[in-house]
């Protein structure tokens, strides 16, 4: 028996880790299906970090986190949760992709989220073969050659720079003439002579072949558009990964609100006595880096002492 389940080895899971095993929990696994580090690690760059000064990419800056909590002790699991079942005694067991399964005492819920699809016509087929969402894994396809970034918010605005670093042309495409980015994102992309804003367009469709992208058309208030793009990269917001709380009748474990994201307090507990969530797959969160690494030590140092009055009364 697992005295914690971390699900999720993003900045809040090994945050927590840290915490937990500091913290001397003895028997911590955190379940992490693919590489840690979590979704940062598709970033180009990262500048609001407290400490990370300098250009630093995302994987740069997880890159130790996983030694520093394996000092401590926590154990890592490279597999995938399929289910983490809440069981009648009050403890949990978490079902695996492997077909095997674990109990555990207390469980902290850091599956973060996934980029959303826009949902145009094209997307689907041509995905991967032209449209992507991680320009830090694509982008250097394009060098030398004009993309679409379709988008308003940080992660287009702050890809765009990236990409017009490597690309000859970015056409920024957003739905709207406001933004959602910060404003001094916004500024840096305003100055950037290879990057021409479509603004108030809709998507008509991505077109091209079994070879890949040959082009965008969009709807704009002046017509249509074909701008005739080899790369198209989609930064339209993401989804929160909750499907492991579901049941199979579609209700969760735990309350979560309409958008699926999962109601804890400021200890990060949520409605299920020692399921904790942290990160991005909470309500509310700002979807920092700084701010999920903060969820998952909360959750942590609030984990230790539930476990104590559960085991010693
Ligand atoms: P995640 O980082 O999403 O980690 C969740 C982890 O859980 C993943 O590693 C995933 O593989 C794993 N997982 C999911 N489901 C399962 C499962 N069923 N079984 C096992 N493992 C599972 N934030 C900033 O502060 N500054 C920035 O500059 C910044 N730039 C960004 C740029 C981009 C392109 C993106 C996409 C995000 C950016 N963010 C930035 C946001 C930041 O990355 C997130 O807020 C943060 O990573 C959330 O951390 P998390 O631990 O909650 O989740
Ligand atoms: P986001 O803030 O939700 O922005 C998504 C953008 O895509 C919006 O501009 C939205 O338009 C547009 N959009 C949504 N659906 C669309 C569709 N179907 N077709 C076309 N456009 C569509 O998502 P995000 O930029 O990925 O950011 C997610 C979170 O991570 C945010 O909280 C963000 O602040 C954070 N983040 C922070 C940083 C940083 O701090 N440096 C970096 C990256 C991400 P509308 O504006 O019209 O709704």
């Amino acid at each position: 028996m697992l005295d914690l389940a971390i699900i999720g080895g993003g900045p809040a899971g090994l945050t927590a880790g840290l915490y937990a095993t500091r913290g001397g929990l003895a028997n911590v696994t955190m379940f992490e299906m693919g590489m840690p580090g979590g979704q940062i690690t598709g970033s180009s760059e990262i500048e609001n970090y407290p400490g990370a000064t300098g250009e630093i990419s995302g994987m740069d800056l997880m890159m130790p986190w996983p030694e520093q909590c394996q000092r401590f002790g926590l154990k890592h699991a490279m597999v995938q949760v399929l289910k983490v079942e809440h069981k009648a005694d009050g403890n949990f067991t978490i079902h695996k992709g492997d077909g095997t399964s674990e109990d555990a005492m207390s469980v902290i819920i850091a599956t973060g989220s996934t980029p959303k699809r826009a949902g145009f016509k094209g997307e689907d087929q041509l995905f991967g073969k032209g449209v992507s969402t991680c320009a830090t894994c694509d982008g250097f396809f394009y060098k030398g050659k004009e993309v679409a970034v379709i988008g308003g918010g940080d992660t287009a605005l702050e890809e765009t720079i990236f990409l017009s670093n490597i690309c000859s042309k970015v056409y920024l495409v957003h739905r709207r003439d406001k933004f959602r980015a910060a404003p001094n994102t916004i500024e840096r992309v305003k100055k950037l002579e290879n990057v021409e804003f479509v603004l108030n367009a809709s998507i008509v469709e991505a077109y091209g072949d079994a070879m890949g992208v040959a082009g965008l058309k969009v709807n704009t208030p002046e017509g249509e558009r074909d701008l005739p793009v080899p790369g198209i990269f989609t930064f339209v917001g993401m989804n929160v990964n909750n499907q492991v709380l579901q049941k199979e009748d579609g209700s969760f474990i735990c309350d979560v609100n309409e958008a699926g994201e999962v109601i804890v307090d400021l200890r990060m507990r949520t409605s299920t006595p020692g399921l904790y969530a942290a990160g991005d797959i909470r309500i509310d969160a700002p979807k920092q880096v700084v701010c999920a690494a903060g969820d998952g030590a909360v959750a942590a140092v609030n984990v230790i002492p539930y476990l104590d009055e559960k085991v010693n009364g």
